[in-house]
């Protein structure tokens, strides 16, 4: 019996539940179509809200940066890694979405692990969404506070969980994400808001999925409920509208300070490469100067949304671009992607435990890349696939 056979048989489990992950590969950059095993497919996965993953400017601005900057930071920030490349983007960053101050991590997931613990700590409490995205909950775990959840995007359900457990602890924080992943809901900050100002908690969103989405131009979830200023910590991340890769965190001076000498992942992880920061300056820059690209995407999304509807398919409780097609068990979410996947569509299944048990589904990412021809043939496809294993 060799010590790792017990890791062989999980993942042979993995694969009887149809929960195994088969990761494919790219031969092409980011895109309406991409370029699989050879084979060209319609891409209806990934988070290039905007496409600007591929964009020409953005590229040429990486470019021209690497040309002074090179390509790697060269240390930790706190050390000898921050460029004024770096400082540059922060305060773009920070007057783009309407705060005093922003700073920078590896990735989005970096920005919760670091933000969390900064906040709380063991005699402290956080009052989560039960759906929050894994790196809230590992940020939470991390910190040692006593975490509590609330039920879903349920500001009742945050209100008794509080009024419970408050005395109890020296400070508390409220997390959720801005919009949730998985079902493409949003939740109700302005009336969280209400909940964390009568208790007055510190209140963190994670706008993930909302930066370059929602609000005027993309500026997020904060700027589509009005809610400047009052939102004490929006986590964000620039792998998905903005198309690079990077985290960040926009608040008030003091957090942000806060951040700089005790955020764990910005004192012990090397900062962004210089690419990323100026392919994301650039990607500011187009955000500030045209809201062409947003409007696409929210056209493309709702004109998506309402076919499907029509084919008789059920798109879940999604209010943003992302189209959860909800399937029910994972063998059939699995065989309804590879179907797609024969007709040259690349969607791809989520199931247990991305979601639910018996919750799962094939998510549909829209893009402004895609054209009105790219839909409609996703739309055929997904006719002719739900035909075929009887879900419409
Ligand atoms: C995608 C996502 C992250 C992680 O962002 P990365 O920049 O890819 O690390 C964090 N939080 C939420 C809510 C997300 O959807």
């Amino acid at each position: 019996m060799s010590k790792i056979d017990w890791i062989k048989q999980e993942i042979e489990s993995l694969q009887t539940a149809g929960l195994y992950n088969r990761i494919r590969t790219l031969g092409s950059a980011q895109g309406a179509w991409l370029l699989v095993d050879g084979r060209k497919v319609l891409n209806f996965c990934s988070n290039n809200y905007l496409g600007l993953a591929n964009h020409p400017g953005i590229v040429a601005a990486s470019k021209k940066a690497m040309d002074t900057y090179g390509v790697g930071p060269g240390a930790v920030r706190s050390i000898a890694g921050t460029m004024d490349l770096h400082i540059e983007l922060e305060k773009r960053l920070a007057k783009f979405k309407g705060v005093e101050a922003a700073i920078t991590f590896q990735s989005g997931f970096t920005a919760n692990l670091a933000t969390i613990p900064v906040l709380v700590g063991k005699e402290d409490v956080v009052f989560s969404d039960r759906l929050n995205h894994a790196s809230i909950i590992d940020g939470c775990r991390l910190s040692g506070a006593k975490i509590l959840a609330y039920d879903h995007c349920d500001p009742a359900s945050l209100e008794s969980v509080i009024k419970e457990n408050l005395s109890q602890y020296r400070r508390a924080l409220i997390v959720t994400d801005g919009v949730f992943s998985m079902d493409g809901d949003m939740a109700p900050l302005d009336e969280i808001y209400a909940v964390a100002e009568r208790h007055d908690i510190l209140l963190m969103v994670d706008d993930a999925h909302g930066e370059g989405v929602l609000g005027k131009g993309g500026r997020g979830i904060v700027d589509h409920f009005g809610l400047h200023g009052k939102v004490d910590v929006e986590v964000g991340t620039m792998s998905k509208a903005f198309g690079v890769m990077g985290g960040v965190v926009a608040g008030s001076p003091v957090i942000v300070e806060w951040l700089r000498q005790r955020g764990r992942p910005f004192l012990f992880s090397s900062a962004m490469t210089v690419p990323d920061v100026a392919a994301c300056i650039a990607a500011v820059d187009l955000l500030e100067k045209s809201t062409e690209l947003v409007d696409r995407l929210w056209e493309n999304a709702k004109y998506f949304k309402k076919e499907m509807k029509e084919l008789g398919f059920d798109t879940g409780v999604s209010t943003t671009p992302i189209t959860p097609v909800m399937l029910g068990e994972a063998p059939l979410a699995q065989q309804f992607s590879r179907e797609l996947y024969e007709a040259g569509i690349f969607g791809m299944a989520l199931g247990f435990p991305t979601v639910p048990q018996g919750k799962a589904r094939i998510r549909v990412m829209i893009s402004a890349a895609h054209s009105y021809e790219d839909l409609d043939k996703g739309l055929e496809a997904f006719a002719r696939v739900g035909k075929k294993l009887g879900v419409i």
